[in-house]
């Protein structure tokens, strides 16, 4: 069975949902401690007693209790999309509680993928839910690590910014805290939504926990919604759901002073009101406050919904007084349509080092499903370890797919079944999208098996290769330290006409997101054009090379950037899009049968 952290997986399974909206119609209203705001879909400032006043921005805090992995990333960006449904301009941000400064330098085994924004941050995987659930931009201020936090108070300390005082977690490092938080308010924004990583009771969380029973002291009470996560397990000895390790987790966040005004409660099994009415009693928030949220065994996708017809939304706007037109859910409504409903089935396989966990490469995977929608396909992903395509083949590991995804990725272990496995799909004419390391890996298989090019590698990986057709840019010779010192984030490309790639977008200029380190080496352009590869893209100046293709194909695209970044439920990234309708043409003219 998939849990709600298993991404959208697929299952045959139909089930009919209804749904109906309840908010009530009209213009949105703000009630402040200082007056009444009112305005149209989103207020800027109002005039009161003669006084431009900005309309308050309202906070919401998301916490989680018993344990972690409970889908807090997913629930706060569901209920910023029902929110923005209603017609709020919503901001999302996570506070983690580790001393990394960014999850950029930590392991995709640990921690899951570096999920990389426009302006080149390096954030928690949660954000990719953000981004995927709204339309809010997020940016380095949407992510903050107890790493950066000490980091910027320490170096406040060393410009003598606190006149000699003792600079101490309480009020130094919880006023840095309420900072990043308040920062994000501004008349433009109608609700934050702040999610508090780890668990209430771990003690690396504390000082955002206090930071934020603090904030309603700044900005009014009535400004700010506590929504704790919590689990409610089912005991099979028993045969019930248990409500205990809620009360406790509940009871520690009360002793630090916050008392949550929303408790939704992840369940296998559905609670009956008792449960309900005990929760509510024990842990101090009315009846309808208690929310279920029960594992979603079709799609992540359903979540949204499911709050809804819990009335998460309602809660939230009547807790905040405010008024907004009902849900607009179209879209939504017709992606699960889709995903329900689909018409063919492709398998694809994603051959990477970190094929055994699905977190590292959670982007890419969410990005399928995506392709999957815009095709009404079901697309069936299974992750191979590179190093099994070194002992066994690719003959043996691939034959039967419909398609090939190679990730991005670093270190040398498993780049030549990489390269392996792509060959066999330039050879075989199978689908394959190469993103990153992948696009690097298809350049030294053309350079090596198409342009004779013996030997040819990365300088990342092979320092004296007679042929370096992927290496350093000069910039970048002489970097020692690892955080940060990548070609990070947003950059625009050009794309050559009568591609497949400018077919698939659809436009002459794109951008994309980039994270990495090494480049297409230009001196051995005109050897690998002439070998066939395409040059589908450029960066403006055409100096970078950002896409390469192959002419007689049927889907032969590898980018030297990580476009799973830019694909959302509602409107699939053109490549993977393009990947799966190439893996269905071949499915549908397939000899063979797909074994998975
Ligand atoms: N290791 C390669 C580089 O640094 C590719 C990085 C990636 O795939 N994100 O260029």
């Amino acid at each position: 069975m998939y849990t709600m952290n298993d991404g959208a997986a697929l299952r045959s399974r139909r089930q009919a949902f209804h749904l109906t909206n309840r908010g009530a119609a009209g213009s949105i209203r703000f009630r402040s401690g200082h007056g009444v705001a009112a305005g149209g879909s989103g207020i800027g400032a109002c005039a009161v007693l003669g006084k431009e006043l900005a309309a308050v921005t309202k906070h919401i805090f998301v916490t989680g209790g018993v344990v972690s992995s409970l889908g807090k990333g997913l629930t706060s960006a569901s209920i910023g999309m029902l929110l923005e449904a209603r017609g709020l301009r919503v901001k999302l941000q996570k506070l983690d509680p580790y001393i990394n400064v960014d999850p950029g330098t930590m392991s995709p085994y640990q921690h899951g993928e570096v999920y990389v924004l426009d302006d080149g941050s390096e954030t928690d995987l949660d954000l990719g839910h953000y981004e995927r659930f709204t339309s809010t931009p997020l940016t380095r201020q949407s992510n903050y690590t107890t790493g950066q936090i000490y980091l910027s108070v320490i170096n406040k300390e060393r410009r003598g910014e606190f006149l000699g005082k003792t600079v101490q977690v309480i009020p130094h490092i919880t006023n840095e805290i309420k900072e990043m938080v308040t920062n994000l308010g501004d008349a433009e924004t109608d609700v934050v939504i702040t999610e508090i990583g780890g668990t209430v009771g771990d003690i690396e969380s504390l000082p955002f926990l206090e930071a934020i029973r603090q904030i309603p002291l700044a900005v009014g009470r009535e400004n700010c919604m506590f929504i704790h996560l919590t689990l409610v397990p089912y005991l099979k000895a028993a045969g019930e759901l248990k409500t205990k390790p809620t009360q406790h987790s509940v009871g520690i966040l009360r002793q630090i002073g916050i008392q949550p005004d929303v408790l939704v409660c992840r369940t296998e099994r559905a609670l009956d009101i008792s449960d309900r009415e005990k929760i509510a009693l024990f842990c101090n928030v009315p009846l309808e406050a208690v929310i279920e949220e029960r594992d979603k065994d079709f799609s992540i996708y359903e979540v949204p919904l499911s709050l809804q017809s819990n009335r998460i939304d309602e809660l939230v706007l009547r807790r905040f007084g405010m008024q907004a037109r009902p849900a607009d859910l179209e879209q939504w409504h017709d992606l699960l349509h889709r995903l329900r409903n689909p018409e063919h089935e492709v398998s694809i396989a994603i051959v990477g080092k970190y094929a055994e966990h699905r977190d590292a490469y959670k982007s890419i995977y969410e990005a399928l499903d995506h392709g999957g929608i815009a095709n009404r396909t079901q697309v069936r992903v299974q992750p191979i370890k590179s190093e099994d395509i070194e002992r066994d083949g690719a003959e043996r590991l691939l034959a039967g797919f419909d398609g090939l995804v190679v990730p991005g990725g670093f270190g040398e272990r498993g780049i030549e079944g990489k390269v392996e496995a792509i060959r066999f799909a330039r050879e075989r004419g199978l689908p394959f999208l190469g993103i990153c390391l992948g696009m690097q890996c298809a350049v030294i298989d053309v350079a090596r098996n198409c342009a004779g090019l013996a030997g040819a590698h990365s300088t990342e990986f092979a320092k004296n290769t007679p042929h370096p057709v992927i290496c350093l840019m000069e910039e970048q010779h002489g970097v020692v330290e690892k955080g940060g010192t990548m070609r990070l984030g947003a950059q625009p490309a050009v794309l050559a006409e009568g591609t497949k790639s400018a077919a698939a977008y659809g436009v002459q200029r794109i951008s994309e997101r980039h994270r990495h380190r090494y480049e297409f080496n230009s001196h051995y352009r005109g050897a690998l054009e002439q070998a066939g590869l395409v040059i589908a893209g450029t960066s403006p100046d055409g100096g970078l090379i950002e896409i390469v293709e192959l002419a007689d194909h049927p889907w032969f695209v590898a980018v030297q950037f990580h476009p799973e970044f830019k694909s959302k439920p509602t409107a699939a990234h053109p490549l993977f899009a393009g990947l799966v309708a190439a893996a269905v043409e071949r499915h549908a003219g397939s000899a063979w049968v797909a074994e998975v």
